[in-house]
C-alpha cells in the first residue's frame, strides 16, 4: 500500500482546490527522453547538481478538483482503468482518482464539469471504465483545436497512433455533452483558458482566480520539475511539436515569474504545487511551502 500523501486541499479565495495523486510511474531514461542523446551529458550534470538519479525518475499524475462553492470542476482524469480495459497497452499504473475523491468527500456523480487539458492517455484515461462514463452527471470541456486534432487523426505521429485510437473510443463519444473552447474563454467565472499548445497540438492551461488569489494550472507545459524548468529549451520525447513546446514553456514560465503565480503541474512532484524563480539561463521550481495554507 502506498503510504505517501495523496490528497492535498487548500483554499484559493472563495474557491477550494484539491490535488490528487492519481498514480505515479517510475520511468527509465531521464536522458535521452529529455534533450535526446546529444544533450545526455547536460542532463546528467543537471541531475547531479539537483541530487536526483540520472536514469530513473518519478512521473506523478495529478488531477485537480476545483470546488467553486456551486460546482465541482475536475481538471483531467488520471490513468483510470486503462491497464484493465485495454490490455494491449501493456503494464500501466492504475488510477486511484475515484477512490481518492471518495476519501475527499465526493462521489464521482457529484462532478459537474470535467475539463480535459489535452488528449493524451494519462489525462483522458479516467473518463470511462469498461465503456461506462465515470462521471455520469458531468459535462465536458475540451480545447477545440485539441479535440479536432485527435478526432480528424491527420498527422498523428507513430508513437501517438494508439493514443489516437483510444481517444476515439474514450473521448470522442462525449462530443454531444461537451463544450469546445479556445484560449481566453471562460469555463466558469474565475477560470480562463490559456494557449499552451506544443506538448500536444491544442493543449490548454488554465488560470484559476478568486478574490485576488491566482493559481496557474499549466497541465503538461513542463514534464519534469528539474529538467524542463531549468532547461526549458530541451526537447522532450513526449512533446508532439517539440519546437512549439519549448517556446510555450518559456512563455508560460516567464508569465509565472512576471505575474508571481502559484502553479499546479500535472507531472510535478506531489502535490504538484510550487512557484517559479528566474535564474541565470533558465528557471527553478520552488515547491510550495505553506503560502496557500494560510
Ligand atoms: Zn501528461
Amino acid at each position: 500500500m502506498d503510504m505517501k500523501p495523496s490528497i492535498d486541499r487548500f483554499r484559493l479565495g472563495a474557491f477550494e482546490i484539491t490535488c490528487f495523486l492519481d498514480s505515479r510511474a517510475i520511468r527509465e531514461g531521464l536522458t535521452p527522453s529529455h534533450g535526446g542523446p546529444a544533450m545526455a551529458e547536460d542532463v546528467r550534470a543537471l541531475a547531479r547538481a539537483n541530487r536526483i538519479e540520472p536514469v530513473r525518475y518519478e512521473h506523478p499524475f495529478i488531477p485537480v478538483l476545483l470546488n467553486t462553492g456551486k460546482e465541482l470542476v475536475l481538471f483531467d482524469t488520471g490513468n483510470g482503468a486503462l491497464g484493465q480495459d485495454f490490455p494491449e497497452l501493456g503494464k500501466r499504473s492504475d488510477g486511484r482518482l475515484v477512490d481518492l475523491l471518495h476519501y475527499a468527500g465526493h462521489a464521482s456523480e457529484d462532478v459537474g464539469i470535467v475539463v480535459i487539458t489535452h488528449g493524451h492517455l494519462d489525462h483522458i484515461g479516467g473518463l470511462t471504465r469498461a465503456g461506462e462514463r465515470v462521471f455520469p452527471n458531468a459535462r465536458y470541456v475540451f480545447g477545440a483545436t485539441e479535440f479536432d486534432f485527435w478526432k480528424r487523426g491527420e498527422n498523428v505521429r507513430d508513437s501517438r497512433k494508439v493514443n489516437r485510437e483510444l481517444f476515439m473510443k474514450i473521448a470522442a463519444p462525449l462530443a454531444d455533452r461537451s463544450t469546445f473552447i479556445k484560449p481566453g474563454d471562460e469555463v466558469v467565472p474565475g477560470v480562463h483558458a490559456i494557449d499552451a499548445a506544443g506538448h500536444s497540438p491544442g493543449m490548454l492551461a488554465y488560470l484559476i482566480e478568486s478574490d485576488g488569489k491566482r493559481l496557474l494550472n499549466w497541465a503538461d507545459t513542463c514534464g519534469h520539475y528539474i529538467v524542463s524548468i531549468q532547461r526549458p529549451d530541451l526537447h522532450l520525447d513526449v512533446d508532439d511539436d517539440k519546437d512549439m513546446a519549448a517556446s510555450t514553456r518559456k512563455r508560460i514560465l516567464e508569465m509565472a515569474v512576471a505575474e508571481e503565480l502559484f502553479v499546479v503541474g500535472y507531472h510535478m512532484p506531489f502535490p504538484g504545487l510550487g512557484y517559479i524563480e528566474r535564474r541565470q539561463g533558465g528557471y527553478r521550481w520552488v515547491p510550495h511551502g505553506y503560502q496557500l495554507n494560510l
